[in-house]
C-alpha cells in the first residue's frame, strides 16, 4: 500500500533512514538519477548530489535528524542533483520526516526544475538583451533628438538671419525712396515755414506800433505755434519712415494706415499734375502690422503708379487707392488695390516684375516689388498684380483681418 502510494506520486521520492542511507526510491527517482533500484538502495543519499555539496549535506542532515520538520519546496531551492552519468540538474526538494516504530525516516520529494530554470535563464537573458537594446535605442534616439534640435536651432538661426537681412534690405530701399522724396518734403515744409514767417512778421510790425493791444497778437501767435507743430509733424512722418527697427506689429485701423502712406506721396502726385484718390469701404477691420513696412509697400506701389500714369499721359490722370474687405478668395482679408492708368504690362512681363533686380526703368533698382512681396508675405498676406497691356495696371495686396483685440 505504502509502495503503491509512493509510485503514484508525481514527484521522484527518496526515503532515507536516520543514518542518511537510502531505504527506498520510486521509479521516477530511479529515472531521474539514472540508477537501478539495487544500485541506489543502501547508499548514502549524498551520492545523488554533486561532490561539492556532499560534506555540507552530511552536517545538515545530522541537524535535520535531530529536529526533523516539514520543509516545503520553496524553502529548499538552489539544490542540484547529480545523474549517474555525472551531469547536474537543478532540483527542488520537499522534505518531510516519517516516524515509524521509533524510527525517524526522511522523505524527500524531488522535482527536476532544470527545464524551468533553463526557461527562467533564457527569459532573464532575453530581458537583459531587451534592456540592452532599449538602452542602445534610447541612446540612439537621444542622439537623433539632439541632432534634430541642433538642426532646428540652425534653421531658426538662418530664418532669423534671413528676416534680419530682409528688414535691412527693406530699410535700405526705404532710404533710397526717401532720397527721392526730399524735394517733396522740402516743398511740404515750405508751407508751414512761410506761414510762420508771415505771422511772425505781422506780429513784429504790430508790436512796433506803440498802441498795440498785446492780447490781439494771441491769435497770430497761436497760428505760429500750430504751423510749427505741422512742420514738426511733417519731419516726424519722414523720420519715422526712415526708421530702422525690427519688425514691430501693432493693431491699427486701415484708415490711419492708408492715409499716412498716401500723405507721403501726395506732393509727388500733385507735382506730376495727378490726382490721388482714396476710396475706403466703410467699417474696415483692424490689421496687425508693422506700420512702417506696410507704408513702404504702399509708397512703392503708389510711386510706380504715379510714374506710369504720368508717362502714359492718358486722359485719366488719376491714381486710385481702394481699400475693401475681400470676398471668398482672400478669406475676408483686407485688400488694398492701387490702380493706375499707365501702359500696363504684358502677361510675360507680369511673370518677371516681382523678381529681384528686374526693372524696365533706366534709373530703376528693380527691388521695390520683390521687397514689397516679402513684406506682405511676412505679414501672412499676398501681393499680386493684374493688367492688360495698354490699359493700366492694378496692384493688390491682402492682409489678414485682426478682428478681436
Ligand atoms: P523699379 O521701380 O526700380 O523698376 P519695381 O520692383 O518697383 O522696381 O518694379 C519692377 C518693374 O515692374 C518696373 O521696372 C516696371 O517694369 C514694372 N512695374 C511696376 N509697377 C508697374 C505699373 N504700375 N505698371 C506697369 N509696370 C509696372
Amino acid at each position: 500500500m505504502f509502495r503503491d502510494l509512493i509510485e503514484a506520486l508525481p514527484d521522484a521520492l527518496v526515503v532515507t533512514g536516520s543514518d542518511g542511507n537510502i531505504i527506498h526510491v520510486n521509479v521516477l527517482a530511479e529515472e531521474m538519477f539514472g540508477y537501478q533500484h539495487d544500485e541506489i538502495v543502501g547508499q548514502a543519499v549524498e551520492m545523488l548530489m554533486p561532490e561539492r555539496f556532499r560534506q555540507a549535506h552530511c552536517k545538515s542532515r545530522d541537524d535535520y535528524s535531530r529536529a526533523p520538520t516539514i520543509r516545503p519546496m520553496n524553502e529548499c531551492t538552489g539544490f542540484y542533483g547529480q545523474h549517474k552519468e555525472g551531469h547536474e540538474f537543478a532540483i527542488e526538494i520537499y522534505l518531510s520526516p516519517l516516524r515509524e516504530r521509533g524510527n525517524v525516516w526522511g522523505l524527500a520529494a524531488i522535482r527536476d526544475i532544470s527545464a524551468r530554470k533553463k526557461m527562467e535563464d533564457e527569459l532573464r537573458c532575453a530581458r537583459d538583451e531587451l534592456e540592452l537594446r532599449v538602452e542602445a535605442r534610447t541612446i540612439e534616439l537621444a542622439r537623433i533628438n539632439e541632432s534634430l534640435r541642433r538642426e532646428m536651432d540652425e534653421r531658426n538661426r538662418i530664418a532669423e538671419q534671413a528676416r534680419q537681412l530682409n528688414a535691412e534690405l527693406a530699410h535700405v530701399s526705404r532710404l533710397s525712396i526717401l532720397g527721392e522724396m526730399t524735394s517733396g518734403m522740402a516743398h511740404e515744409l515750405n508751407q508751414p515755414l512761410a506761414a510762420i514767417s508771415n505771422y511772425s512778421q505781422g506780429c513784429v510790425r504790430r508790436m512796433r506800433n506803440d498802441h498795440v493791444d498785446l492780447l490781439s497778437l494771441i491769435p497770430a501767435l497761436e497760428r505760429v505755434t500750430a504751423e510749427a507743430s505741422r512742420a514738426a509733424e511733417i519731419i516726424a512722418r519722414f523720420r519715422q519712415f526712415a526708421r530702422k527697427e525690427a519688425l514691430q506689429k501693432q493693431r491699427v485701423t486701415m484708415d490711419e494706415l492708408v492715409h499716412k502712406a498716401v500723405d507721403l506721396e501726395r506732393f509727388e502726385a500733385e507735382a506730376c499734375g495727378l490726382q490721388l484718390h482714396v476710396e475706403l469701404q466703410a467699417e474696415l477691420p483692424h490689421v496687425l502690422v508693422d506700420e512702417i513696412q506696410i507704408q513702404q509697400v504702399m509708397v512703392n506701389l503708389i510711386r510706380n503708379a504715379i510714374e506710369v500714369t504720368e508717362t502714359a499721359a492718358t486722359a485719366q490722370q488719376s491714381v486710385f487707392v481702394k481699400v475693401y474687405r475681400a470676398n471668398d478668395g482672400e478669406n475676408g482679408n483686407v485688400v488694398v488695390a492701387v490702380e493706375d492708368s499707365g501702359h500696363g504690362f504684358s502677361e510675360q512681363l507680369g511673370q518677371q516684375i516681382f523678381q529681384p533686380f528686374f526693372t524696365t526703368k533706366p534709373e530703376g533698382l528693380g527691388m521695390g516689388l520683390s521687397i514689397s512681396r516679402s513684406i506682405i508675405e511676412a505679414h501672412g498676406g499676398r501681393l499680386w498684380a493684374d493688367s492688360s497691356e495698354g490699359s493700366g495696371a492694378t496692384f493688390f495686396f491682402s492682409l489678414p483681418a485682426n478682428e478681436h483685440e
